[in-house]
């Protein structure tokens, strides 16, 4: 299997989380990426390739060009006011509450206030190289499609950052582009075919429902925990089903705590037959491998077998196929699930 990665990932390198009322060493952190990167150099049967640069016009297709803009910018312009400061986070957000009854801002002149303008939360900080390494994932999507495009049934975008929190016009959750949604949104509006996005990570991907919630042309189907227990709290929920033209165009599946791959496995086999009842001409995945057992931040138990498993259910539908890396923060098992999910998917055997 090819598998698309980009060194650039390494400029994205946060010191610090600030979550659960506290700071804490990031879970998102350039390891993960190299990690899994080593995990599959060391098997022949997978083939790396680096990205090709596609610029920004893609991304301006689902994304607000301002947020563009503003990523670009925004550690340069912090440090020119605060710095010298690793890490960049905002700290007042700008929610609707503030101007009840006074009709809506426009986006506001200084750094600080423009930070809680395009951000959502705290998690997830703009260091030096933060653009250039979100503008690398963008592309790192976009060419696994383009393998896809050219033949191959499947194929890995090891993308870091991830995507699928981030909103057309919101950065947060770790992610500052939707990989997903760039790439799904490419597709279908190079080919004029219907697309289906699968998001299997643990959290809800926000950002992806919110994009496509309106359109007919993208499924999204997203299993993930909870939203009652699980971040990212305000999205998520079975009765989410669409708008407008996308009614009937989301599915969410929640999940209980404690799911296991036998619990787990009939959930992506219907997640699965509502991809295909679409008739849709491509699929791609949000891969996020934070369903595992070990996984700090999380509470679901899939095992490394139960990933090899979920590939395979997703191979066995035969669509072109692209993959995302989204979340998995479980170290020292990330490099192995990611080895025996994309094995799964590639028809191969696992573990050896
Ligand atoms: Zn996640």
């Amino acid at each position: 299997m090819r598998v698309l990665y980009s060194l650039h990932h390494n400029l994205h390198h946060p010191q610090r989380e600030f979550e659960a009322s506290g700071f804490q060493e990031p879970f998102e952190h350039p390891g993960r990426a190299e990690i899994i990167r080593q995990a599959l150099a060391a098997d022949e049967r997978f083939e790396l390739a680096a990205p090709d640069e596609w610029g920004t016009d893609p991304i301006a297709q689902v994304h607000d060009p301002g947020l563009i803009a503003f990523l670009e910018s925004a550690w340069s312009e912090f440090q020119a006011v605060h710095g010298p400061t690793h890490d960049v986070v905002p700290d007042m957000f700008a929610m609707a509450g503030l101007r009840e009854s006074m009709g809506p801002a426009s986006e506001p002149a200084s750094i600080d206030a423009r930070l809680g303008w395009w951000a959502f939360e705290t998690t997830t900080p703009i260091t030096h190289g933060t653009y250039e390494a979100a503008r690398s994932a963008v592309n790192v999507a976009l060419s696994t499609w383009a393998t896809v495009e050219s033949g191959e049934p499947i194929a890995y975008g090891l993308c870091r950052p991830p995507g699928h929190h981030a909103t057309r016009s919101l950065y947060g959750g770790y992610c500052f582009f939707n990989n997903a949604a760039v790439v799904a949104h490419r597709i279908a509006s190079t080919t004029g075919s219907k697309v289906a996005i699968l998001d299997v990570d643990y959290h809800h991907g926000n950002g992806t429902q919110q994009i496509f919630y309106e359109r007919d042309d993208v499924l999204v189907v997203s299993l993930h925990a909870d939203p009652s227990r699980a971040y990212p709290y305000f999205t998520g929920h079975a009765d989410e089903t669409g708008a407008g033209r996308g009614l009937g165009a989301n599915l969410n599946l929640p999940l209980p705590a404690g799911l296991d791959d036998d619990g787990y496995l009939p959930m992506l086999e219907s997640a699965l037959e509502s991809v295909m009842g679409f008739g849709p001409a491509a699929l791609v995945v949000s891969l996020g491998l934070d369903t595992f057992g070990g996984d700090p931040i999380s509470d679901l138990a899939l095992s490394a077998d139960g990933f090899a498993r979920c590939g395979a259910a997703i191979r066995s539908v035969g669509l072109p196929t692209v993959v995302v890396q989204e979340g998995g923060y479980a170290d020292e098992q990330l490099g192995e699930n990611a080895r025996a999910w994309l094995l799964g998917a590639s028809s191969q055997p696992w573990p050896s």
